[in-house]
């Protein structure tokens, strides 16, 4: 693989990786999904169904955003070993063009429609 568009798809990972953690730490969470979440409602709404659901809107947006989280740093794993690029179902090399649209992708194309 072209060694120059892997370092700026890593980049580009790398960025996205600490915007990801900021979300997390605005929402007072971490990229640990089993780390209890720390929402804050306020005072006085803490009973009313209201902070009940808005508590859980916020649960489900952050559990995309750990999710995220682990698809990037699964990708930026990859990479230190070697094996990014590669189709983890059936072990072809990803085309460049797919990475560089959806740099944590971990199968090519073909696999990706059957497990869809
Ligand atoms: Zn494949």
């Amino acid at each position: 693989m072209e060694q120059d568009k892997l370092q700026m798809i890593r980049t580009q990972l790398i960025e996205e990786l600490k915007s990801v953690e900021r979300q997390l730490g605005e929402h007072g969470a971490t990229a640990n999904p089993d780390e209890a979440v720390e929402v804050s409602t306020d005072e006085g709404f803490a009973d009313s169904a209201q902070a009940t659901m808005e508590r859980s809107e916020m649960l489900s947006v952050i559990e995309q955003i750990q999710h995220r989280h682990a698809e990037i740093s699964g990708a930026l794993k990859r990479m230190d070993e070697g094996t990014y690029g590669k189709c983890e179902r059936c072990g072809r090399e990803i085309p460049i063009e797919r990475l560089e649209a959806r740099p944590t992708a971990s199968l090519c194309v073909s696999c990706a429609q059957l497990s869809s």
